[in-house]
């Protein structure tokens, strides 16, 4: 049996070896960067081993809010899992101490430190430069420096995601009264969900009209308003009672007498 490449490298002279087509180790860093050179036209730099990866943090979510987050090029792509309707948070998405951006600069690239604190600050877009009414905390994520994480900060985050749905479902309230239902977006449903609110705005494509017996809001496309109340025909028009008999919504004999004997004659 031949010797391995393994072993050739451990028992012969460097020339020896290159010979029968085994490299060393700094002879293989040449070959990967003038490679890379070939492949990409730039130096990559190799990034130093052994990083710490302690100790991490933790973002999770106890909403319905999960995303795929993109810091930019170099960047992993970080995920924050939503919760699970039976839990009260979501997997932890684990963050390391420290990561490095790769750049590139003209023909070498260079890599950037940043912080585990400042990557989180970027999920979570909070800290410097951050305008407020962009921080995900409103939408039930947060951090924590436990997996686990402690019942005291599930319970705030809960609080927080709990006011916002607040906020919303309000707001919802108010836009469904003022009619103004394309106003009404998936947040605003997902708000009145979380806070197990009936209301009725929460479909995303019903359109509410006025009933043009009782003037009551009813859903649009409603044939009868079938209310002990109400009972108008929205559609008061010899299409529309036939219909809404042959639906079994109305007897014949509720129709009015003009539209009875027209439907008597085409029977
Ligand atoms: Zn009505």
């Amino acid at each position: 049996m031949p010797a391995s490449k393994n072993q050739i490298a451990a028992t012969v002279s460097r020339e020896e070896a290159a010979k029968v087509g085994v490299i060393d180790a700094g002879r293989a860093t040449e070959v990967i960067t003038s490679n890379s050179r070939k492949q990409y036209g730039f130096t990559r730099k190799m990034l130093p081993t052994g990083l710490p990866t302690e100790p991490k943090l933790y973002i999770y979510s106890v909403s319905e809010y999960g995303e795929i987050v993109n810091l930019g090029p170099g960047f992993p792509l970080f995920e924050v899992k939503p919760c699970p309707e039976d839990e009260t948070y979501g997997p932890p998405l684990a963050i390391n101490p420290v990561y490095f951006f790769e750049e590139a600069k003209v023909d070498v690239t260079e890599h950037t430190f940043h912080s585990g604190q400042q990557i989180v600050e970027a999920i979570l877009k909070i800290g410097p430069g951050m305008n407020a009414s962009w921080d995900k905390r409103r939408w039930g994520w947060f951090v924590s420096a436990s997996n686990p994480p402690t019942e005291e900060e599930v319970a705030g985050a809960v609080a927080l995601y709990t006011q916002n749905c607040t906020r919303l479902l309000n707001e919802g309230n108010r836009y469904a009264a003022a009619n103004q239902l394309t106003e009404i977006n998936e947040t605003h449903r997902r708000a009145a969900k979380y806070l197990g609110q009936r209301v009725d705005w929460d479909k995303p494509t019903r359109k509410m009209v006025d009933c043009i017996g009782c003037s009551e809001r009813i859903p649009a496309g409603t044939k009868v308003h079938a209310v002990p109340y109400c009972g108008a025909i929205q559609n008061p028009t010899f299409e529309g009672w036939a219909e809404a008999i042959e639906l079994g919504i109305k007897k014949l004999s509720d129709a009015p007498e003009h539209i009875q004997a027209q439907l008597k004659k085409s029977a």
